[in-house]
């Protein structure tokens, strides 16, 4: 009963024309964003996550006490637990769902392989099963990624380039996806509409991420690890920032009700950076200099350069990103500053 009383009050929408939206990997990164952003235009929000440890629990934590004072309630589970969702689209009828959850990362999945296999097709055909069931049936807008690209190197990347070489199963695991929520759009009409995400960062990201984990060894003087690719070529990424992302995925989700089919945008920056590049930017911001160690990068999942071509999405739904990596990284530092307590660059606490 009290369990419910939360879900509903969440859910409640306070716009006229406003959405009620399921946010499943709400305490992530891009789910802790996407569900303030929602709330403060009036739309209701539940969000669910299981708080896995793939990275330091406290920080999802802290994400999900962020959302609770902000009035997202957020339950903890998983999207493969059948009962549990029936028994979320039976209390609310959710307009939307924001499927975020998911195991990400490239690398981990030389060691967890099954892991991708159970959030990131398992999880999302149970997820979708309970969309096809529910009444009304939800819109459905999921996080797919620009890793899909794989081995191909002729960017920039558009929707209609090939995807069918995946450097690493994480990558195999997204395009599995985009194949499942096909069949689904097309067996049950279900809305799905695919975001193939460029290298997200800003503030309360992702540990496991480069610009996160150079920015901390880097305060604390220990070395970073900078790849390479083949020749000498410097990597580099089509870096996102966070609230770039947020207003995609918003414009997704404006779009998506109605006859909709199905649909697959890139959103990224459209300017790609070398990671050399990332490290000076951040060494100007945190005024200390890095310690690197450079190498050639090793065949661990990675690919040696992304870059997103964004007119499909600037087209249907306006997207635009307008957040420079030399401004992001800015305000990704103040926050990374604060939250870990630095002074002046000494820690504090
Ligand atoms: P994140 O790891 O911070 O967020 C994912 C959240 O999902 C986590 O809080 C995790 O606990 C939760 N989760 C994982 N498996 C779950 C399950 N089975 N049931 C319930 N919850 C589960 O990652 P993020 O950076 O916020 O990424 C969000 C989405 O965007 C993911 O689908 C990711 O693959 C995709 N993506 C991210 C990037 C990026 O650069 N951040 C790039 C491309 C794609």
């Amino acid at each position: 009963i009290q369990w419910e009383k939360h879900v509903r009050s969440s859910a409640q929408i306070h716009r006229s024309g406003g959405m009620s939206v399921l946010v499943t990997g709400a305490a992530g990164f891009v789910g802790t964003h996407v569900s303030l952003a929602l709330k403060k235009r009036g739309d209701g929000v539940v969000g669910l996550d299981n708080f896995n440890n793939y990275y330091d629990p406290s920080l999802k934590k802290a994400r999900k006490a962020l959302l609770n004072n902000h009035g997202v309630f957020v339950i903890e589970g998983d999207i493969n637990d059948a009962k549990l969702l029936a028994k979320l689209f039976d209390a609310v009828a959710f307009t939307h769902v924001m499927h975020l959850a998911a195991q990400a990362g490239v690398r981990y999945a030389m060691q967890n392989p099954h892991s991708y296999v159970h959030s990131n097709i398992a999880g999302l055909v149970t997820l979708l099963e309970a969309c096809k069931s529910a009444n009304p049936q939800p819109s459905i807008v999921w996080a797919s990624s620009s890793s899909v690209y794989g081995l191909n190197e002729n960017v920039p990347f558009s929707e209609a380039d090939r995807t069918d070489q995946p450097a690493s199963l994480y990558a195999a695991t997204k395009k599995a996806g985009e194949e499942i929520a096909h069949t689904y759009n097309h067996i049950y009409g279900l809305s799905i509409t695919g975001l193939r995400f460029f290298t997200v960062y800003g503030p309360w990201g992702r540990p496991d991420m480069a610009y996160f984990s150079f920015t901390r060894n880097i305060l604390q003087g220990k070395p970073i690890t900078v790849y390479r690719g083949k020749n000498h070529v410097d990597l580099a990424r089509d870096f996102t920032y966070i609230d770039d992302i947020v207003k995609g995925c918003l414009g997704s989700l404006d779009t998506s009700a109605g006859p909709a089919p199905y649909r697959i945008f890139n959103l990224g920056n459209t300017s790609p950076v070398t990671v050399p590049k990332l490290v000076n930017i951040l060494e100007r911001h945190l005024k200390v200099k890095a310690k690197k160690n450079v190498i050639e990068m090793p065949g661990n999942g990675d690919v040696p350069f992304t870059h997103a071509n964004i007119s499909s999405a600037q087209k249907e739904f306006g997207y635009r990103p307008t957040t420079d990596l030399q401004t992001g990284l800015k305000k990704f530092v103040r926050w990374y500053l604060s939250y870990y307590g630095y002074n002046r660059g000494k820690r504090v606490n």
